[in-house]
């Protein structure tokens, strides 16, 4: 019998729950990895998941977008970003419209792909557009580091970086979700560690997991959120051990105290969560964008008849969207969800039959 087999049989041994168990994957990762290897229906009837608010793209809200294409349409500026990003609707338009208009805009695959972008054309403004959680802020640290140490005077950065538990702070906090559990994400827990999780089972009482990505963690995580749910337990535990620590790195969690600022920010369905979003420090204030180009920080206004929002805080799943499939597909995408590699209608209609 291999490892996951014998994982599927425990979780089935364990849920000794005479109750239906709702367990959220907080990571896109994890959504897309759940849907990839049908962990859903290996699970017993009564252990249901549901996906959370870590897809950074899809918490980004439809104004930062506007924001990225005034920035393209400026005279003598390239912006470079991820190739996610591209697609995703700001409020009138996409970074790809943009580009085929004639904007100058770069898919990177490394945010220091920027400094020799920026170096190559010392008469234009060079953009990078910052979108990610604590696993990103770190190399946009260094890369904005690195374009002190290089003089680079023509380097900005349009930061929609964002930090997960502010978000979710105001999620649990918001008593509109009713989870028994969280699976929790491995890779920004190795740059956070344990602590910053320990808020989750000693204020709301619901276990935690750190869990990687493969199919086997993220049987695991289930298995250690079900025996501590079976065992009325609430603490925060780790499956994820090979790639962090319980104090998370140093290293990085310095960078990002150096580069950036804590601010309020405003995310897709959760609208301003304090504290949530990292904004250039001071000392680095003359490679912010918007203070560059005299610009306010976005602020989530709604999506129409998009229900990312409600997909994002876990209340919703893509096939309660009217939209779904029919007039929102991968190929005519209406929301972010449907766009981003970690979207939660992406893994929806790319990978079951339910729509
Ligand atoms: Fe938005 Fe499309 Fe998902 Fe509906 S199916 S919630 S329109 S992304």
């Amino acid at each position: 019998m291999d490892f996951e087999t014998k994982l599927i049989q425990n979780i089935a041994a364990a849920q000794k729950i005479d109750r239906n168990v709702l367990l959220m994957e907080v990571c896109g990762t994890h959504t897309m990895s759940i849907f990839k290897h049908g962990i859903k229906s290996v699970l017993p009837e009564n252990i249901k998941l549901v996906s959370g608010p870590g897809c950074p793209v899809c918490v980004t809200p439809p104004q930062y977008i506007d924001q990225a294409v005034f920035l393209a349409e400026s005279e003598e500026t390239i912006i470079c970003t991820f190739g996610d990003m591209m697609r995703v609707p700001g409020e009138e338009t996409t970074l790809e419209n943009s580009r085929a208009q004639g904007a100058d805009i770069r898919v990177i695959y490394s945010p220091m792909d920027c400094l020799e972008i920026a170096e190559k054309n010392p008469h234009k403004r060079v953009v990078l557009l910052a979108v990610g959680f604590e696993t990103t802020s770190p190399v946009i640290g260094i890369t904005i580091e690195q374009a002190d140490r290089k003089s680079l005077d023509n380097l900005f950065v349009l930061s929609g970086l964002k930090r997960l538990f502010p978000a979710l702070h105001t999620l649990l906090d918001s008593g509109e979700l009713n989870i028994n559990g969280l699976i929790c994400p491995g890779h920004v827990s190795s740059i956070s560690g344990e602590g910053p999780y320990r808020f989750i089972p000693e204020k709301h009482g619901i276990p935690c997991v750190i869990s990687g990505f493969g199919s086997a963690d993220i049987l695991m995580g289930i298995y250690m959120l079900v025996l501590q749910i079976a065992e009325n337990r609430a603490v925060v535990e780790n499956a994820y051990r090979r790639a962090g620590t319980v104090e998370g790195n140093s290293k990085a969690l310095d960078i990002i105290r150096r580069v950036f600022n804590e601010v309020d920010d405003s995310w897709r369905g959760l609208g301003v969560v304090p504290g949530s979003g990292l904004d250039l420090a001071d000392v680095f204030r003359h490679r912010d964008a918007r203070s560059a180009y005299y610009l306010e920080r976005p602020v989530w206004t709604g999506d129409g008849a998009c229900s990312c929002g409600d997909i994002i805080k876990g209340i919703k799943v893509p096939s309660d969207c009217e939209l779904f499939g029919n007039v929102c597909t991968p190929e005519n995408p209406v929301g972010a969800c449907m766009i981003s590699g970690e979207g939660t209608c992406a893994a929806y209609y790319r990978y079951t039959a339910d729509r």
